[in-house]
């Protein structure tokens, strides 16, 4: 594929650098407009999505990273980076803003705070066998999916795992535990897009 970028202003950034490049791919740390300007797929990465937010408006990140997306950029977000790719969130703080793109509604936090993580086993139908195994750290859920959008795994009846397009979103954190198959998908969608 072509060159990828981790959003590198706060979060999991190390850890998805190293999947990346375990599976071969050129991977820059995006932290200013021109970085950006240079990727053909963006991680979004956990953490703290108000303070992703914050920072990425304070280096001028917000309006380009929103028209990459909107003109066909491949995202793939992890736990806070779903958030920050929902067209929605519940529950964020007042002055906290999307960057949106996918038409989904996510609420922060959402598994209550008596339960600050877990883990589970997740069937995903379109990643195959073995199921995955998933770490959920302070995790959103989606509360509504939009038309477009493919459910790609629930926990109960809670879904953890959507797609729409070229931009996917998981709840929990493939980064953190040896799972691949989502960015593997994730740098598919970057191939198909950059014709590489
Ligand atoms: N609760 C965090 C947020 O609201 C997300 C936690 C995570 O990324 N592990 O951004």
């Amino acid at each position: 594929p072509g060159r990828v970028g981790v959003l590198a202003l706060q979060g999991d950034v190390r850890e998805h650098v190293a999947v990346l490049e375990s599976l071969g791919a050129e991977v820059s740390l995006v932290r200013g407009p021109a970085q950006l300007a240079e990727v053909d797929g963006l991680v979004l990465p956990g953490g703290e999505s108000s303070v992703i937010d914050k920072l990425a408006r304070l280096f001028g990140l917000r309006e380009p990273i929103i028209e990459r997306i909107g003109s066909g950029l491949p995202v793939f977000g992890t736990c806070a980076g779903l958030i920050l790719l929902a067209d929605r969130i519940i529950d964020g703080l007042p002055t906290q803003l999307p960057f949106g793109g996918m038409d989904v509604d996510v609420r922060r936090n959402a598994f209550g705070s008596q339960v600050d993580s877990f883990e589970s086993m997740l069937d995903v139908p379109q990643l195959g066998e073995p199921p995955v195994h998933a770490t959920f750290i302070r995790a959103p859920v989606v509360e509504r999916v939009g038309e477009g959008v493919r459910v790609l795994a629930r926990v109960d009846d809670r879904v953890v795992a959507v797609e729409q397009g070229v931009l996917l979103g998981t709840s929990f954190h493939p980064e953190v535990d040896g799972e691949t198959r989502f960015h593997r998908r994730f740098l598919e969608h970057v191939a198909h897009v950059s014709g590489s």
